[in-house]
């Protein structure tokens, strides 16, 4: 079968997930904290570098202090030259105190990160306005350094004060780059917000993704391994009926099929091997009951055959006595009394026959072996069978010319072919046809008997070899032929079988003989 879906790629598939699932999660962390990070430096940075509006409007206001001095209005000359003298003094000074705020704010404009981050249009507001602040503070300037400070010191102040003012309103007027903060940090905020989010989406994916991998794993690989693992069992347990199913199409499939392919091969073995037991039995059960029959025939035919004699020497001389007075008696009676007597010898030696073969059966000893043509010993008993009269209008046909070798006792095959052909071609009719071929086979020659005779039903093919077994007439038959045809095959160490389609569908005895001597077979 093939695969569509390997464990293997499926592992891959699991694999790539989990990457996935720690790359999501690394990746939203890292982002959430590096964030953070940036959040913290830029507030941190914010209020530590950059340059406060604020601070430069308080450096401009210490030039409104000196100017807010109380004015003596004395009328004493020298008092009054000496306020214009030390007001003047306090505002070069605030003056100075300004010019160092300015200077310290225009610092804290140019330098990074704050200058690298500023926008052009607000740097160019930052300039005109310091510029204008600077023009004011240069006219501040000037007019503190005339020479008749002392005596218009009223106009000079009022001019310094509107100079003052106007730098005061424009530095107040100039955006605050800590407002520029504030919104940065309310971005950053944003953004924090916007990766937290993300932190718990990809968490919460991730979590997905896992569950997923987990029902994955269970439905492809843990659950099938479970039901093999389970039906395994069973079936080790002694239940050959079940059969494990696997519908992952993957390796388990493959695995499942295999192993229910082995169970229908042990299941065939076993009961295969159940009913060779069967017929192993059998077989046992018939060979002691025939090795007892054996006993007992050989037994009850030698304790008859001398009877018998007997019978048949006492039937002759009487024959022979009543010769000379047989013509004395009336015509009838000596006629009945001579077939008597003529019966008594007939049925004696009839007897004396069926004995003979029992003690044949029972006997059942190993004559000397050697390697015979089997082909010339079919040929003979063909022979002498087509000379029979009972027999001359059956058809035999012999299909092998060249001889066949097998390690047997010649006179015993003989006997048992004869048997074969006999009983073949008494269950044909006129024009009945025997069939017999002899084929080689490796350490065996085969020969088979194919008659379209009566045929045999299933029941007389099951008790075809006990001996007394007959379906002829009684007086014709012994039913001994086929037990000791089957007993001296076996001796041999060959085999015997019949089989038939039916009453009415010809029988075939196929016949199986060693090429080699048994202890020579058992070597090799
Ligand atoms: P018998 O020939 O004395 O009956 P056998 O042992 O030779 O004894 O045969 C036993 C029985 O087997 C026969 O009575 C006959 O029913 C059956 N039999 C043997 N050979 C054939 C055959 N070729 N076709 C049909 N039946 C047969």
């Amino acid at each position: 079968m093939r695969q569509q879906r390997s464990i293997r790629r499926k592992m891959i598939v699991g694999l790539w997930l989990v990457l996935l699932m720690l790359g999501t999660l690394a990746a939203s962390s890292i982002s959430g904290v590096y964030s953070y990070g940036r959040l913290v430096r830029d507030i941190e940075e914010g209020l530590v570098t950059a340059p406060r509006s604020s601070d430069l409007t308080a450096a401009i206001g210490r030039l409104f202090r000196p100017l807010l001095l109380e004015h003596p209005h004395s009328g004493i000359a020298q008092e009054e030259a000496d306020f214009a003298r030390d007001q003047r003094a306090a505002l070069e000074q605030a003056l100075a105190l300004v010019r160092s705020g300015v200077a310290e704010f225009q610092a804290k404009l140019n330098k990074p990160p704050y200058s690298a981050n500023v926008r052009e249009q607000e740097a160019r507001v930052y300039r005109s306005g310091l510029l204008k602040i600077d023009n004011d503070l240069d006219a501040i300037e000037e007019t503190l350094a005339a020479d008749d400070w002392e005596r218009r010191r009223d106009d000079y102040a009022l001019q310094v004060s509107k100079y003052a003012q106007e730098a005061f309103d424009k530095a107040q007027s100039l955006p605050d780059p800590s407002k520029e903060l504030l919104g940065r940090l309310a971005q950053a905020q944003i953004n924090y917000r916007w990766h937290r989010s993300l932190v718990w989406i990809a968490g919460a994916a991730t979590l997905a993704l896992l569950l997923n991998l987990v029902h994955c794993a269970i439905r492809w690989v843990i659950r099938p391994i479970r039901d093999l693992h389970l039906g395994a069992r069973r079936i080790a347990e002694g239940d050959f009926d079940y059969r494990l199913s696997s519908n992952t199409g993957d390796e388990m499939t493959e695995l499942a099929q295999d192993f229910n392919q082995m169970t229908e091969r042990f299941q065939a073995i076993k009961s295969d091997l159940d009913r060779q037991v069967r017929d192993r039995v059998q077989q046992l059960i018939r060979s002691e009951r025939l090795a007892g029959l054996g006993f007992l025939s050989a037994g009850v035919a030698h304790e008859i055959n001398n009877p018998l004699s007997a019978i048949a020497m006492a039937a002759e001389s009487l024959e022979y006595r009543l010769q000379e007075w047989l013509p004395l008696a009336a015509a009838d009676d000596a006629a009945e009394v001579r077939d008597y007597l003529r019966m008594m010898q007939e049925e004696a030696q009839r007897c004396r026959q069926i004995t003979e073969k029992l003690l044949d059966f029972a006997r059942g000893q190993e004559g000397e072996r050697n390697l015979y043509d089997v082909t010339a010993i079919v040929r003979d008993v063909v022979g002498m069978m087509r000379h029979l009269g009972r027999f001359r209008d059956r058809k035999i046909n012999v299909h092998r010319e060249a001889p066949a070798y097998a390690w047997v006792n010649g006179p015993e095959i003989k006997q048992v072919v004869l048997n074969l052909v006999a009983n073949a071609l008494e269950s044909t009719g006129a024009d009945g046809k025997l069939d017999i071929s002899i084929t080689e086979r490796p350490d065996q020659v085969e020969l088979s008997f194919t008659d379209n005779g009566c045929g045999m039903s299933p029941d007389v093919l099951k008790h075809l070899f006990e001996p007394f077994f007959t379906t002829k007439e009684v007086g014709k038959g012994t039913g001994l032929g086929l037990s000791i045809s089957q007993r001296i095959i076996r001796d041999h160490d060959g085999a015997l079988e019949a089989t038939s389609a039916g009453k009415g569908q010809g029988s075939t005895f196929r016949l199986r003989l060693p090429t080699t001597a048994q202890t020579e077979r058992a070597v090799a």
